[in-house]
């Protein structure tokens, strides 16, 4: 509340330099800030009676922190708390000794709250907390992925008394993994690896007869091939068995070091399913069906989702991204049922490892995307031996003596394959949680919590990650959501989570990032007229040399709006290397990025990144967005 000072209490004796010195720095900034800060020294003559006052067990005043450790274990002076009231025995909070104080008005004096006077204010319900809330543990944190950990993590550092649950439930096909949650076990990591893996595969057959690279043959080797421009694919082959295993193996040392992690941070870590019984206990129940009850003051449920499955006859046949990166066989030809992130990454790996492998498309590839860097990726995707099928779901699926699966689609062809990878979407993991009987409300659409600023309308449980509901589902968001959540909770900021203009990067063959607008988007919210975008497709200079990739080009948009500034409103970027080439651009559009900043940056030559630094082409000029380039 601006106007009434903070009221904080220190107590010593004359003779102890410590009490001396941080009384000291603490009347300097009362007089300095006197709204903010208000000092009540509580002196005596000598070490013996202020022992006495702080120790004696009838009414001695450490009594008066009846559950916090730190207060009852300091004996030494000064000893500083939080009090209202003049006398300071309605405790608010304890602060510590010496040290403690002196960190405490280093934070007092940062001057982190003026250089971020932008910044989005959580304005947060009470949630009843005190230090003394006799439960099990300060907070308590349903689900170790990338999330959960992060606030965990963060919160113990704070000095919370902190316990991580994280239990795997087996996918259908009965797939399972250890700790770190989704990003780690069956989604980002070993997603982004069978990509490296499958973009070098084709770097190999596509790029390295053209730079002279001659796999297998003896230095030396005739060079009539290149001369006469007709270059051999290099007889090349990506087993699944290895690259697998080496995925898998680093994910296991994953898991290792996570767990190591939690308890470098004495975050407890339970490998336990929880399940609320009131807003302040959960059940948690280990692999043997053993249940214990858990107490704590907050709760932060970070679960996470779970693929959805198909819903026509036969769904149980399709496996989903929960289990195609642990399959012990290759997945031989594979339908992808889906036509968003999950399915067209997959396709996209797999294809480049050299299988066949089918799109299922119902309406559009990535919705929500721009529409037309959406279309590059499918053309690209085309050239790269991905085949889609438009305006088809499958509508049953069937195993065949082969143990093969015959799949027939709504259009009425069928179709053999060895695997059918369902990539429909995903539902938060919240339906055997207990939330109901806590008050703590869902979207019935797609299960995931509904609140704000993290915390549920049950105002001691909160929520981040792909659990909340209207949040992008992204592991960088759920950890920054975390950290920031961990840092209100137990670190006294105010700061919110801010969701908009989240960079993000779909890692097709060809790359795809974006931040902000998509132009559809754009066109929506400003209107056509006012509304410009700049364009151009290049080729990336580490393709120019290789026969078979030089069509192939790449595009870059940058959609700004009509005002005197011109303010970016969205950049696009399909191409080599997209995540690296947007995560700084990400960085300017949260300073609000102008076109003339942008443009007026010096590129770095030769990059593709340069290309969106040197827009000049509008489309509504009509000219060429293939004009140009040095
Ligand atoms: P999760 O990581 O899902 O963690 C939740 C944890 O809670 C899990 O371990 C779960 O087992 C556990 N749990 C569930 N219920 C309980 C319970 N009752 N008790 C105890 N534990 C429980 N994001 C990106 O940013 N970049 C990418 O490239 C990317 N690629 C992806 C690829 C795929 C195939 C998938 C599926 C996702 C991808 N994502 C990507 C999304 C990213 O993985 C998620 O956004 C992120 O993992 C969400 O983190 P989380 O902490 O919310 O939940
Ligand atoms: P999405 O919800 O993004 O897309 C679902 C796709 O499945 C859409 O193409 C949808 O088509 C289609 N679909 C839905 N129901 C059916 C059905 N019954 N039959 C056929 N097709 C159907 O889900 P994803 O699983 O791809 O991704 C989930 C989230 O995971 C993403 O939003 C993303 O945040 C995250 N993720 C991030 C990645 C990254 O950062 N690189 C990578 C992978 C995932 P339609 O358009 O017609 O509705």
């Amino acid at each position: 509340m601006a106007g009434v000072p903070k009221v904080l209490h220190i107590s010593g004796y004359q003779s102890c330099g410590f009490y001396v010195r941080a009384l000291g720095v603490l009347r300097s900034l009362a007089l300095l800030f006197p709204t903010r800060l208000k000092v009540v020294p509580h002196e005596f003559s000598d070490r013996a009676s202020f022992r006495s006052w702080l120790l004696d067990d009838d009414g001695g005043f450490r009594n008066t922190f009846t559950r916090d450790i730190r207060a009852r274990e300091q004996v030494t002076a000064p000893f500083v708390w939080f009090a209202p009231s003049d006398d300071g025995h309605d405790v608010e909070d304890f602060l510590g000794g010496h040290d403690d104080t002196l960190a405490w008005c280093r934070e007092f004096m940062s001057p982190r709250d003026e250089i971020k006077p932008n910044y989005p204010v959580a304005d947060m319900m009470d949630d009843g907390y005190t230090k003394d809330h006799g439960y099990d543990y300060d907070l308590v944190v349903i689900g170790g992925g990338s999330g959960g950990m992060a606030a965990a993590k963060e919160a113990a550092v704070l000095g919370a008394k902190v316990a991580c649950l994280d239990f795997v439930k087996p996918s259908p096909a009965g797939t399972t993994w250890g700790l770190g949650g989704t990003c780690v076990n069956v989604g980002c990591i070993p997603k982004k690896l069978f990509h490296i893996g499958s973009l070098l595969h084709e770097s190999v057959r596509k790029d390295t007869p053209s730079f002279g690279i001659r796999l297998g043959e003896p230095n030396g080797a005739s060079a009539t091939d290149e001369l006469s421009g007709i270059v051999p694919d290099p007889s090349t082959q990506m087993r699944w068995e290895l690259v697998r295993e080496n995925i898998q193996n680093y994910i296991r040392g994953l898991n290792f070091k996570y767990r190591v992690r939690l308890r470098e941070k004495e975050v407890t870590y339970f490998n336990k399913l929880a399940k609320f019984t009131d807003k302040h206990t959960i059940e948690a129940v280990d692999k043997k069906g053993r249940s214990s009850l858990i107490t704590a003051a907050r709760f932060l449920v970070a679960v996470g989702g779970r693929p959805s499955p198909l819903s026509c006859e036969g769904a149980e046949h399709a496996i989903s991204s929960d289990d195609v990166f642990a399959m012990e066989k290759c997945p031989g030809k594979t339908l992808c049922v889906g036509a968003s992130y999950i399915s067209l990454e997959c396709a996209g790996f797999l294809a480049g490892m050299g299988l066949d492998v089918t799109v299922a498309v119902r309406s559009i590839l990535l919705r929500g995307f721009d529409r037309e860097c959406a279309d590059k990726i499918g053309d690209y995707m085309v050239d790269h031996g991905v085949r889609f099928k438009r305006d088809v779901i499958p509508s049953k699926l069937e195993k065949i003596e082969t143990g093969q699966t015959k799949v027939l689609f709504s259009d009425g062809t069928e179709e053999v394959y060895d695997t059918v990878l369902a990539a429909v979407g995903r539902m938060a993991d919240t339906d055997k949680l207990g939330l109901e009987s806590v008050g703590v409300e869902t979207n019935p659409k797609n299960r995931r919590i509904i609140g704000k600023f993290e915390q549920t309308h049950c105002p001691n449980i909160y929520a981040i990650g792909d659990v909340l509901d209207k949040t992008p589902e992204l592991t960088p968001v759920a950890i920054q959501a975390g950290l920031y959540l961990a840092r209100r909770l137990f670190g006294g900021d105010k700061e919110a989570m801010d969701y908009q203009n989240v960079c993000t990067t779909v890692f097709t063959p060809i790359e795809y990032a974006c931040v902000g607008l998509s132009e559809e988007d754009a066109v929506a919210k400003y209107g056509q007229n006012n509304i410009e975008v700049y364009h151009r497709e290049f080729v990336p200079l580490e393709w120019s040399l290789s026969m078979s990739r030089s069509h192939n080009a790449a595009y870059t948009k940058v959609i700004v709006d009509k005002s005197p500034q011109e303010n970016v409103l969205g950049i696009h970027y399909v191409g080599p290397n997209a995540g690296e080439v947007m995560q700084g651009y990400g960085t300017s559009m949260k300073q609000g990025l102008t076109l003339k900043t942008l443009t007026d940056t010096v590129g770095i030559h030769p990059t593709s990144s340069e290309e969106i630094v040197t827009l000049s082409i509008t489309k509504s000029s009509g000219e060429d967005a293939a004009a140009g380039g040095c």
